[in-house]
């Protein structure tokens, strides 16, 4: 496994990539991040994230996380959790690009989830449930089939009436 780079600007990753699997002649490739912009410490697992989207998608066989931490202090869990997180979700949406088999069934899973408004398959098939829930309990909306983000204006519970010839009350 050959250790690649951790800072490099978007449109340069997929270069490097191509560049070093050349180069290493095919030997599984990973990077640190690797960090799109260097001005977001207390940021750096979404800094890292966006780079590492970008690398898995153009070949990278693994992705370091980095935390929230990165040149700051020594990581806490909660710190951990957070780049760890990240990076999953980097590499989850490259898989999908990639349309490896099976790679996006989760995420439709989740469409239909969110279209029938079945709250407890969505925490089934959210990266991080326990955030999840908390936000949503934290500010509740007044209807089940809906979030306190738009409540009766819901366009999913709008479309989901209008297909099944209901009246859209949103007042
Ligand atoms: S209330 Fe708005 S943000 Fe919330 S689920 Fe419906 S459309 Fe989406």
């Amino acid at each position: 496994m050959v250790e690649g780079p951790g800072h490099m600007a978007m449109d340069e990753i997929e270069a490097n990539m191509k560049i070093q699997q050349r180069i290493c002649q095919g030997a599984p490739f990973y990077v640190l991040g690797p960090l799109v912009t260097d001005i977001a410490p207390g940021y750096d697992h979404i800094t890292s994230a966006i780079g590492g989207a970008i690398a898995a998608k153009a070949g990278a066989a693994f992705l370091c996380y980095v935390t929230p931490a990165e040149h700051l202090a020594l990581p806490n869990v909660d710190d951990v959790k957070q780049g760890i997180i990240a990076s999953r979700i980097a590499a989850h949406a490259a898989d999908i690009a990639k349309k490896i088999p099976h790679a996006r069934d989760i995420d439709d899973r989740m469409a239909d989830a969110r279209r029938k408004f079945d709250w407890e398959e969505q925490w089934n098939c959210a990266i991080d449930p326990e955030t999840a829930k908390a936000i949503r309990a934290d500010r509740s909306p007044e209807i089940e089939e809906s979030c306190s983000m738009c409540g009766k204006f819901c366009a999913v519970r709008s479309m989901n009436k209008a297909l099944a010839g209901e009246y859209i009350d949103i007042l």
